[in-house]
């Protein structure tokens, strides 16, 4: 009996347990329905709303009152074509169904959904209700495509970038393949951008950027679509155009848009761009032919002035090669020390005495024999190249004249032609101190010749002028009379020569208008107390009207041709030994 009485003991205490936890569970699944913050509603075996959430009313704006017994369907969710809920239920039939859903809020607004639907079967297997729980994803989706549009577009300009455009001009292209129509690219890069970027800050230069890109777009057709490929590279795809001369015609029009001046600083800059056009299927048949032609025609219209556009030619691309073929011999030419430095002396008119030496850059082309500065300094300008290949003439030089003047006691000045690309190079001045430095050569004995258009691109950084001065040597403005310097400008600058160009030079005495001319600089550099120097005089009669007309000292081949090293001592001692 015992034994009996202790058993139907056990048995109660069991049941009281379990009860308890049905309770206490109970108690944990309201504290979760009422606090997630997912939005739940429950459904029973019709499919209408038998509860819902705290979460629900917050996400929709239903109060439980409003929504219960009614059809989910009608209430939440939004009718798209995209958005079928019915062969959602069938698979939640079988259990479960997940997915994005668009559903509308009480107040008509349409928000994405993450949806979750579940069934609920009771002891016989028989459906009793079903449980949707739902997150309101709006957030997400924003924060999704905000990320597409920064991964497809230039965040400055907000123009599509390099990756939409490649996927736009593909598409475009397979358009075209297919309707057999015809399409035009134009690239176009501003004229002298990272000089405005240099000298007056890079907010100008952002600012310039977006003023430029919102007046593209407005210049455009809607079928057309500009994108910014980077730096001051735009590219504008025209969908189906009748015949290459629309290119020509939007490349006219965006020209002229870009040309209005802009206020930038206090300042009013205006700009122009230079564009290269290709055809499709005429210049190429995909995007990287295509953009590569539009390119090279691009290079082309730059070359030819700038400020204008340029359609795409087979010649362009013999050209182009040719340069790359230049580019790349000069690179080999730097490692390989393929350059030599010529000398060619210039003297006083007076007497033929030997006043200085300019230095003229050779190079010695292993298949092609020597080849001229005036091909390849450009080549070397674009390519970046100039800087070495200058710091190398600039060290050469003075350190051959500076050795040889002191073992034979002349002091003779010598010049040396700088490019605008190493004066625009922050610290330009520290490269001629450091060469001046390593060589020993005096600093008043050397002379930097800039050509007259160099001055127009350095125009707003002309600090580095004065600070060429500061190091005591001297400044000479090369080729002049080809430029448009003002008076008011050469006037302020602190420049001691001007070398008037070859050109006025060759055609006098005969040509009274080229007289006229060197008389008028001749007059200029006295009264602005400047020295002056002819240059490319070839004979008697050029030197005797330069004489007349008080110009002090000479250079051309009447006296010397530009001669190598050991030529140029040999004609300094016998020129020397005449006097
Ligand atoms: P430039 O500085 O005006 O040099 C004078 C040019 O006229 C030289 O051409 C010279 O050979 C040539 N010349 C000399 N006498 C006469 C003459 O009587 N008649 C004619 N018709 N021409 C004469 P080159 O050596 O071919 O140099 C061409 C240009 O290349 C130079 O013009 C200069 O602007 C540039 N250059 C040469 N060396 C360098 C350099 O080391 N650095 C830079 N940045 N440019 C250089
Ligand atoms: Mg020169
Ligand atoms: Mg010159």
């Amino acid at each position: 009996s015992t034994v009996g009485t202790a058993a139907r003991l056990v048995g109660v205490v069991k049941d009281i347990t379990e009860r308890k936890q049905m309770e206490e569970q109970l108690r944990q699944a309201e504290v979760v329905f009422e606090t997630t913050a997912e939005g739940i509603f429950i459904m029973d075996e019709a499919q209408r709303i038998a509860s819902v959430n705290l979460a629900f009313t917050g996400i929709t704006g239903y109060r439980p009152e409003e929504v219960l017994g009614q059809d989910p369907n009608e209430l939440l969710h939004a009718r798209r074509h995209s958005d079928q809920f019915y062969p959602r239920l069938e698979t939640t039939l079988r259990g479960q169904w997940q997915g994005e859903t668009y559903c509308r809020r009480k107040n008509g607004e349409v928000f994405p959904a993450w949806e979750s639907v579940s069934v609920v079967r009771d002891a016989e297997g028989v459906i009793t209700h079903y449980v949707t729980v739902f997150a309101d994803i709006t957030a997400i989706r924003r924060a999704e495509e905000q990320l597409q549009h920064l991964a497809h577009h230039d965040p400055l300009t907000g123009l599509p970038n390099r990756l939409l455009f490649n996927d736009r001009l593909d598409q475009t292209l397979e358009w075209a393949r297919r309707e057999g129509q015809r399409c035009a690219l134009l690239f176009f890069d501003l004229d002298g951008f990272k000089h405005i970027n240099d000298t007056l800050g890079h907010c100008c230069g952002d600012l310039l950027l977006q003023t430029l890109a919102a007046r593209i777009k407005v210049a455009l057709r809607h079928s057309d679509t500009v994108a910014r490929l980077g730096g001051d590279e735009f590219v504008v795809i025209m969908a189906n155009i009748a015949q290459a001369e629309d290119g020509a015609r939007l490349a006219r029009k965006l020209l002229e848009t870009l040309a209005a001046p802009i206020e930038l600083v206090g300042e009013r800059i205006a700009v122009s761009a230079s564009v290269g056009i290709s055809i499709y299927p005429d210049d190429g048949t995909d995007r990287h032919a295509l953009l590569k032609a539009a390119d090279t025609a691009m290079y082309s219209a730059k070359a030819q002035g700038r400020n204008r556009f340029c359609f795409y030619t087979e010649e362009m691309a013999v050209r182009a090669l040719e340069r790359l073929g230049i580019e790349q011999g000069l690179k080999r030419a730097l490692e390989t020390q393929g350059f030599t430095v010529h000398y060619q002396p210039q003297v006083a008119l007076s007497d033929g005495a030997i006043t200085g030496i300019e230095a003229l850059v050779r190079w010695q082309h292993p298949q092609q024999g020597v080849v001229s500065p005036a091909r390849f300094i450009p080549i070397a300008e674009e390519a970046g190249l100039i800087e070495p290949l200058g710091r190398w003439v600039l060290s050469t030089a003075c350190t051959e004249i500076g050795r040889w003047a002191k073992a034979w006691g002349t002091a003779l000045r010598l010049s040396v032609n700088v490019s605008a690309r190493q004066l625009l190079r922050d610290h330009f001045h520290e490269t001629v101190r450091q060469a001046l430095l390593e060589t020993g050569f005096p600093a008043h004995q050397l002379e930097l010749e800039i050509t007259e258009s160099t001055l127009q691109v350095i125009e707003h950084s002309m600090r580095v002028l004065d600070e060429l001065k500061a190091l005591e040597v001297q400044i000479a403005i090369d080729d002049f009379g080809t430029g448009y310097s003002s008076l008011s400008v050469l006037k302020h600058l602190p420049i001691d020569r001007l070398k008037i160009d070859h050109s006025f030079v060759r055609d006098i005495p005969e040509d009274i208008n080229d007289v006229a001319i060197v008389e008028a600089i001749v007059a200029l550099s006295r009264t602005l107390r400047l020295k002056v120097t002819a240059e490319g005089v070839e004979n008697e009669a050029q030197l005797s009207m330069l004489r007349r007309l008080g110009c002090e000292e000479g250079q051309g081949y009447l006296f010397s041709p530009p001669l190598p090293f050991a030529a140029l001592q040999a004609f300094i001692m016998q020129t020397n030994r005449q006097f």
